[in-house]
Formats: C-alpha cells, sequence, structure tokens
C-alpha cells in the first residue's frame, strides 16, 4: 500500500499520452496506490500554440473522462486537475480556465523560455546548443519564481526540467533555486517531487536532491507525481521519491480538495 499520492498524470486528449483514465486508475490500484489525481496538460488561449496538449473545445471531454474513472473506482480517491503552462502574460487565461471547472488543483509547469522554446522538447534539442546553459537556467527559474509568486497553482511541477538533457550549468544556481523557493514558501504553494525524471537522459527524479534540501530548509510542502503518460507508469519510482524525501527530513505531503490545502504523513 502507497501512503502518498500521484498527482501527475495525462490522457491521450494531449496528444502524446496513452490510455484512458481508467486505465490509469485501474494501474494505480494494482500498484497499492489509494489517491491519484488527472493532470493533463491545459489549453492555451490559442489552439495552434503547439501540439502536445488539447484544445479549448476538449476541456469539458477531459472532465468527463477523468469523472467516468471517479464513478467506475469508487474505491480510489481520484482528483480533477490539470497541468498549467506558465508563461508571463497568461494569468488571465489561467484565471479564466481556473473558474471553468471544480478543480481540486492545478500544477503551474514552466515548459516554455520564450514564447517558442520549450525546453524539454526532443524535437528543440538543437536550441540548446546555441544557447548559454546558465542563462537558459536563468530564465527558467526566473519564470518559475513568478509562477509561484502568482499564486495560481497549488503545486509547482518539475521543479528543474531544464536538466532533462544533461545541459546543467557549471555556474552556482544556488540563487535562482532560493528565490523560487522563496517565492513557493510565501504563498504556500507545493513543490512536486516527480519520478518521470528516472525515465529521461538526466536519470534524475525533478528536483535534484540539493534543491529538494534547500525546500525542505524553507519548509515548502511537496507532493508526489509520476508524470504518467501510459497506465504503467502510474506510481512508478515511488520507493525511490519516498526515500528521497525521508533522506531529506520530508514526512509529510500535501493533498489538494477543491483547491484546499491538507497534509498526510508518510
Ligand atoms: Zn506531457
Ligand atoms: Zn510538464
Amino acid at each position: 500500500m502507497l501512503s502518498v499520492a500521484d498527482y501527475h498524470m495525462h490522457t491521450p486528449l494531449c496528444q502524446h499520452a496513452v490510455g484512458e483514465p481508467v486505465d490509469y486508475a485501474a494501474h494505480a490500484l494494482a500498484v497499492g496506490l489509494q489517491e491519484i489525481g488527472f493532470s493533463d496538460h491545459s489549453p492555451m488561449l490559442r489552439d495552434d500554440f503547439d501540439n502536445w496538449r488539447m484544445r479549448n473545445d476538449q476541456l469539458d471531454q477531459y472532465v468527463e473522462k477523468v469523472r467516468k474513472a471517479q464513478k467506475d473506482f469508487p474505491n480510489l480517491r481520484i482528483k480533477l486537475a490539470l497541468e498549467v503552462d506558465y508563461l508571463p502574460g497568461h494569468e488571465g487565461w489561467i484565471r479564466d480556465l481556473a473558474a471553468r471547472h471544480p478543480w481540486d488543483y492545478f500544477i503551474g509547469s514552466v515548459h516554455y523560455v520564450s514564447e517558442s522554446w520549450d525546453v524539454d522538447n526532443p524535437a528543440k534539442l538543437s536550441e540548446w546548443k546555441k544557447r548559454d546553459t546558465f542563462e537558459v537556467w536563468s530564465v527558467y527559474f526566473e519564470r518559475l519564481t513568478m509562477a509561484a509568486e502568482s499564486g495560481l497553482f497549488e503545486i509547482i511541477g518539475h521543479a528543474d526540467l531544464p536538466k532533462k538533457f544533461c545541459f546543467v550549468p557549471k555556474e552556482d544556481c544556488t540563487k535562482l533555486f532560493a528565490r523560487f523557493l522563496d517565492a513557493a514558501r510565501k504563498t504556500e504553494t507545493a513543490i512536486e517531487l516527480n519520478t518521470a525524471g528516472l525515465r529521461k537522459e538526466c536519470k534524475e527524479i525533478y528536483p535534484s536532491p540539493a534543491i529538494l534540501r534547500m525546500a525542505r530548509e524553507k519548509n515548502v510542502a511537496i507532493t508526489f507525481g509520476s508524470d504518467a503518460h501510459a497506465p504503467g507508469e502510474v506510481g512508478l519510482d515511488f520507493s525511490d521519491a519516498l526515500q528521497l524525501a525521508r533522506e531529506v527530513g520530508y514526512s509529510s505531503c500535501c493533498k489538494f480538495t477543491q483547491r484546499k490545502r491538507e497534509f498526510m504523513n508518510f
């Protein structure tokens, strides 16, 4: 039995995941989870923004799919959420999305360091070679800090995503991390331990042990997420994530219902 919830999973509506929410739910029960949350990539104001998210007119369909899983699996607590892209200037749009359904939480994620470069996109790997790594990380953490300051999100997703393809600056990033975590603490925004990093080139949970240790010192709350894009990934490597959380001193994590926070011990 797993005492923590898996709060990060996707659906085929985002165009790069497989399996229906009912399949994710079935797998969650099989691996001993008691609570999960769907947090698929939210629509953007413009449907042609990119090709890895649901369209605006699919949002209701998404909610219906999650509702069906809730109905079919009464023994599993299933939360309704979104992984929302944070870009400066999109705050109004994010508030509009929040008003459209009774969400349990929003994960705020930064994938874009400009209007056109999503740093985790393998199709744009060549961009990394044109840029200074520290500069990219600086812009990324500046945006992540703004996301945390905005108070629009319960959770910040995969906090050190730019390490995905192993582009990690030699420079000291302590100040970038500290500014972000101070903002998260101030707005009571949690950060997630996202095990998808273990399945990527960087082979490390997001965020790194160094960032997580700093988060603990600053009293920033945590959640857990597999970032599953297939049913078999639900709850994957949660024993590693729990071990890391305990190692740096965490003994509780957050749960969210209708955007209200509670703590549970693990
Ligand atoms: Zn995705
Ligand atoms: Zn993401």
